[in-house]
């Protein structure tokens, strides 16, 4: 991971912004894998979703900062997550050999991953795109539309075999007492950090390629610790 340069994260991070949302987290994990954005497309999500909570905790420290609102008043709350906190300490899953009994039958699925995602969001409404998600996952095995229970025991089994895909936050309201659960998207989270990071990198360049004359490229290889004494005194 630290092989890896400031430049080669702003190229995955600009790659990844041309992508559609379900697959830019895919374009950031792209640059660790041996099999680049096809693997990080075709993870089951859960192991996405540890492998993007380990980047973060890499790049920008294990702490994460979000909000969320109390559905009862209304009060909004700061939330302090953790990284580490939030992998778990699941099993790495099968992604191809699951399998589900219905009916005296066994049904072979394999787990979700990004690419279904993206098929999801064309998909026209939730209940589309929750058929959509499970027929793919299912593979030729089943043409007609499935059974709204055969569909309610396929989801239990990917989520009991894939945890991580899920990461669901316990909040409770300091104010009025409600406790509810909110889901927590690691990948929407990382996006836009990284688009935080861009942001503040251009800045740098745009001030020190103003006071030195560096190019975009010179600036980039100094590394943080030296473009930041250099900053200090452009700024002092
Ligand atoms: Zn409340």
């Amino acid at each position: 991971m630290s092989a890896l340069t400031a430049a080669d994260w702003l190229q995955a991070w600009e790659h990844s912004q041309g992508l559609p949302p379900p697959l830019r987290p895919c374009a950031l994990l792209a640059p660790l894998l041996e099999g680049g954005a096809e693997a990080a497309e075709r993870l089951p999500l859960g192991r996405r979703d540890s492998q993007l909570l380990a980047l973060h905790g890499a790049l920008f420290g294990p702490r994460l900062s979000a909000t969320a609102d109390c559905p009862a008043c209304g009060e909004r709350l700061e939330l302090a997550l953790d990284c580490h906190a939030l992998r778990l300490d699941a099993p790495e899953p099968d992604p191809q050999a699951q399998a589900v009994a219905w009916q005296g039958r066994t049904f072979h699925y394999r787990l979700p991953d990004s690419r279904d995602l993206a098929a999801m969001a064309r998909a026209g409404d939730l209940d589309q795109a929750r058929a959509l998600l499970l027929r793919r996952c299912l593979g030729s095995d089943w043409a007609d539309d499935l059974p709204a229970d055969l569909q309610a025991e396929l989801a239990r089994a990917m989520a009991e075999a894939d945890p991580q895909a899920a990461t669901e936050l316990a909040l409770s309201c300091p104010a009025c007492g409600e406790q509810w659960s909110e889901l927590f998207d690691i990948g929407a989270y990382l996006d836009e950090a990284f688009g935080q990071w861009a942001e503040r990198l251009f800045d740098q360049v745009h001030l020190l390629a103003s006071a030195y004359g560096w190019s975009e490229a010179q600036i980039l290889a100094l590394g943080p610790a030296r473009r930041a004494r250099y900053l200090a005194r452009v700024l002092a």
